[in-house]
């Protein structure tokens, strides 16, 4: 690699800094340009939806890419910068202020935006989302005892968010359109705990419905649900999922599959052009090929070095386990792997009302572990289970309900 080379990675955020990061361990020795439309370094959004909302002190964004570590790679940050279009046959990007940059290669972390809702009598900025600092700071100045939040959506960041502003002493409502919580990605039997969790916790709970209209009168909004039932609320937050941001791909003419479609090297249709973390999808070399889209933290980091190795021309194919956390009160939910692979489900009682699910598939492969409970009670065994879905094991059933077995002892087998 020359080192003239020049890369540039599109997008400030987990993917973006982690491969910065990698191309210098890897021993890249060109230029390394992160270009962000944020105003921040790039900083980690998992706290957003916890820390920031619930800790005393006013919240700080936790940088990913310091200065000093910046300087340290030699790695050029610009924030507050758009890039707006990339012309792949000159290999130059065009930037929010005017200017063009030349490239060897590019990296596309551009990440997801949280998706908007469009309900009758609702203004847009009537709703607040939950993506970035800056709406954490806000939505974290309104939370206060006594304030009527109304949340849609019962996903992650909608619950993470419940069990904040319950802390924080607000009245709270979880609005979910589909029958149950946490219906994309958690296994039934586990979200019906979480559910229980958030129900004990004072949060109103009503799922299978939607929104039918918002009306707006003095002293706040009136949500009407599509069964009728009424809801006052002076806050409403949207929770429904995030989209992938591709504007930038689908403009330079890439390939799109529910985000940028990517091989399993991390490259697009284009060889100079890579994309990585929230903003695209790829084939899973463990689950046969199945396409996915994964908008997880490790997944980002893990994506973000993988796809700098694979600007350096390294062919090694994404296999990671998917993997993800969600912290609500002093519980946390771990899944790693596809549950809905699974064709079976095997429980192990962890004790402390934690759980631990084993999901087989029809052959008995142990495609996925999730888990419910205090950290320190799930954390090492979906780590294990983690490592026998890489090694694509076949355990034993039995052996997997049975607390007293140790999961380490079948990853020897
Ligand atoms: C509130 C919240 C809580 C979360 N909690 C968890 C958790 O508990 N566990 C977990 O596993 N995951 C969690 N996640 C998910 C995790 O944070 C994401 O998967 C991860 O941040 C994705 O990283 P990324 O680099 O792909 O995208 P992002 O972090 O979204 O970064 C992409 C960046 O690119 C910028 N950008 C986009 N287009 C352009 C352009 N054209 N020009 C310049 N810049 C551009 C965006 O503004 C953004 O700054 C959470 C996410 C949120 C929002």
């Amino acid at each position: 690699m020359a080192t003239r080379d020049s890369f540039i990675v599109i997008g400030a955020g987990e993917a973006g800094a982690r491969a910065a990061t990698a191309l210098r361990e890897e021993g890249f020795t060109g230029a390394v340009t992160i270009i962000g439309d944020e105003p921040h370094a790039p900083y980690e959004r998992p706290p957003l939806s916890k820390t920031a909302l619930t800790d005393d002190a006013e919240p700080q964004a936790a940088t990913i890419l310091s200065p000093e570590r910046r300087a340290e790679h030699g790695i050029t940050l610009r924030t507050d910068t758009r890039v707006l279009s990339i012309d792949r046959g000159a290999h130059r990007i065009a930037l929010s202020g005017g200017e063009e940059l030349a490239y060897d290669r590019l990296l596309l972390a551009t990440g997801a935006r949280a998706r908007q809702v469009s309900v009758d009598g609702l203004a847009r900025d009537a709703v607040l989302t939950l993506r970035t600092f800056d709406e954490a700071r806000a939505l974290r100045s309104r939370l206060r005892p006594g304030l009527r939040l109304a949340i849609l959506g019962g996903g992650f960041i909608g619950l993470e968010l419940a069990a904040a502003a319950r802390a924080r002493g607000a009245e709270v409502t979880v609005i979910e359109l589909a029958p149950r919580l946490l219906a994309r990605a958690v296994p039934a039997d586990l979200a019906a705990i979480v559910a229980a969790r958030h129900a004990a916790e004072g949060v109103t709970l009503r799922t299978g419905t939607g929104i039918d209209r918002i009306e707006t009168a003095e002293g706040g909004r009136t949500l009407v649900l599509s069964n009728g039932e009424r809801i006052a609320c002076d806050a409403i937050v949207a929770g429904i999922g995030a989209l992938p941001e591709t504007d930038l791909a689908a403009r330079a003419g890439l390939a799109l599959d529910n985000g940028v479609a990517v091989d399993a090297h991390l490259a697009t249709t284009d060889p100079d052009i890579f994309a990585a973390g929230d903003c695209c999808s790829f084939p899973h070399a463990l689950y046969d090929g199945r396409r996915l889209r994964l908008e997880a933290w490790r997944n980002a980091q893990d994506q973000g070095s993988a796809a700098a190795r694979g600007m350096l021309g390294a062919r090694e194919p994404y296999a990671a386990v998917p993997w993800f956390w969600s912290d609500q009160y002093d519980i946390t939910l771990q899944i790693a792997g596809l549950p809905d692979e699974g064709a079976e489900t095997i429980t192990r009682d962890l004790g402390d009302g934690a759980r631990l699910d084993f999901h087989l598939a029809e052959d008995g492969r142990l495609v996925a572990a999730s888990a419910v409970g205090p950290n320190g009670r799930i954390a090492r065994d979906v780590r294990l289970g983690e490592m026998l879905i890489a090694k694509r094991a076949h355990p034993d059933r039995a052996a997997l309900a049975d607390p007293a077995v140790k999961l380490k002892g079948l990853l020897a087998g």
